[in-house]
């Protein structure tokens, strides 16, 4: 029992990029063991929050699983006093092979399963419409969700959320199941990740509770908000029951929200009518944040924190990520906690130092106007012509090239890389990355050349 620490550390290492393990996990004490509730110690209030946020729940996980009873944690932090009990996250789900691997974003342990919006104390007020900054490349989004929290089961049924990681989706199906709970207190909502809903589907179907599983999500629930869709995808049992669950709510007018990593069209292996369904509601998606709103978000999240947060730094870290909100937080609170540790102002020369490390692994993403140009050179074309609806071979097939290219290693959604290039349509683009896939399979010299242009843009 006692090594229960060590032993979930021990797993946790291997999953986590080691520069996070350092920073955010080292620091962490065990200072012994409360029955079944471990007493841990943080060195300050922003490593013991970010831990909490982002790695206790996968912890308390992986102990529980392996003391066989669920655990528990008292947490407090050196030299301030009171220390709450968090319970074990959700009634642990059987671990399927399935599992996400912890390490996808940044940081990536991914948020917790399942867990209701309100059901962490602190995490209370953290996720709502108020806590949560707008911009033009979340406007519709946003807009959206405020709809539905007001007039649910309206026009947006279903809302379908889609995105990049940490950009805020999480954020905005927990602000809907708030405002949706103040406003409706007698409601069941279902709040849960779609990995959860088919590890629930799996042990209903083996223990012989399916009953009790369909009246949950079918009779007795108000409001389904289904974080990440897409985990479903290629899961053809699961497909089904969520295809009944869906017509069903769809049918007694029940507000659904779900979210994915990207357009419904785009998710591989997605029964058809499923796919459908997802478009009779309103389907909108959210962008990487623009430099105004990056440097809002970050002030709003340092006044949250009472962060002293200087406007160059702001500016300082807002213009060196780009990508992804969680990452951008991240950086925020390590800059917290290591001015805080060494009790020294935060400046942007202390900023730089600290950051260094994470700045050179942050450095990843490529624009899609960079791919542009790189295959305009190579081709000795202008980025213009790339853009433009000329159909001869010589533009077309560097077109193609630079779409393929731009999909594979921007990530960029269909949708938006037919309005990248030159407003096309999207089923435009994935032609030609199909097509491309395909030549490069069949014809050497055009896996030459996209391989070549790869090298230079990766390099
Ligand atoms: P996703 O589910 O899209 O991967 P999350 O919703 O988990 O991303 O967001 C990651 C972090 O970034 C969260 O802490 C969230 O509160 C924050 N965040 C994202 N977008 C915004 C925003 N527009 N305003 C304030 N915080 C945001
Ligand atoms: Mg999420």
């Amino acid at each position: 029992m006692l090594g229960i620490w060590e032993a979930s550390l021990r797993v946790i290492e291997g999953k986590i990029k080691p520069h996070n393990f350092d920073m955010w996990i080292k620091p962490i004490e065990c200072v012994g063991l409360d029955g079944a509730a471990l007493r841990l110690r943080a060195p300050n209030r922003f490593i013991k929050e970010w831990f909490e946020d982002n790695y206790l729940p996968t912890i308390l996980e992986v102990a529980t699983g392996l003391a066989g009873q669920p655990i528990q944690v008292l947490f407090d932090v050196r030299d301030e006093p009171p220390p709450a009990l968090i319970p074990p996250s959700p009634p642990a789900a059987p671990v399927l092979a399935s599992a996400d691997p912890i390490d996808d974003a940044i940081d990536g342990i991914a948020s917790p399963a399942g867990a209701p919006p309100t059901a962490k104390g602190k995490g209370e007020g953290r996720y709502t419409f108020e806590t949560f900054v707008v911009g033009p490349s979340n406007q519709l989004a946003y807009a959206a969700s405020r709809a539905v929290a007001e007039v649910p089961a309206g026009k947006y049924n279903p809302l379908f959320i889609y995105g990049g990681v940490g950009l805020g989706k999480t954020h905005l199906l927990r602000a809907i199941g708030s405002e949706l709970q103040q406003r409706h207190a007698g409601w069941k909502l279902q709040y849960l990740k779609a990995e959860s809903y088919m590890n629930e589907y799996i042990t209903a179907v083996r223990g012989g509770g399916i009953e009790a599983f369909r009246a949950k999500y079918r009779e007795s629930c108000d409001v389904l908000l289904m974080d990440d869709i897409q985990f479903i995808a290629g899961k053809d049992r699961t497909m089904e029951e969520f295809f009944h669950t869906f017509n069903s709510l769809y049918e007694s007018h029940k507000q659904m929200v779900f979210t994915a990593d990207r357009y419904p069209h785009e998710i591989p292996d997605l029964e058809e009518r499923i796919r459908s369904r997802f478009q009779w509601g309103l389907i909108a998606d959210i962008q990487p944040p623009e430099l105004e709103t990056r440097i809002a978000i970050l002030e709003k999240k340092a006044a949250v924190d009472h962060i002293d947060l200087p406007k160059d730094v702001s500016l300082y870290l807002a213009t060196n990520i780009k990508s992804n909100v969680r990452e951008l937080e991240g950086l925020l609170i390590r800059v917290a906690a290591a001015a805080s540790l060494s009790a020294s102002p935060i400046t942007v020369e202390f900023a730089k130092e600290t950051l260094k490390s994470f700045m050179s692994q942050a450095q990843h993403s490529l624009t899609v106007d960079q791919v542009q140009k790189e295959v305009a050179t190579y081709f000795n074309l202008k980025p213009a012509d790339l853009k433009s609806a000329r159909r001869q071979q010589l533009v077309a097939r560097p077109r193609q090239i630079a779409m393929y290219l731009a999909r594979k290693l921007v990530k960029a959604s269909y949708p938006e890389l037919g309005q990248r290039f030159g407003g096309k349509d999207h089923t435009t683009v994935m032609a030609a990355c199909k097509k491309i896939e395909e030549l490069i399979k069949t014809d050497p010299k055009t896996r030459h050349v996209v391989e070549q242009i790869e090298r230079h843009l990766t390099q």
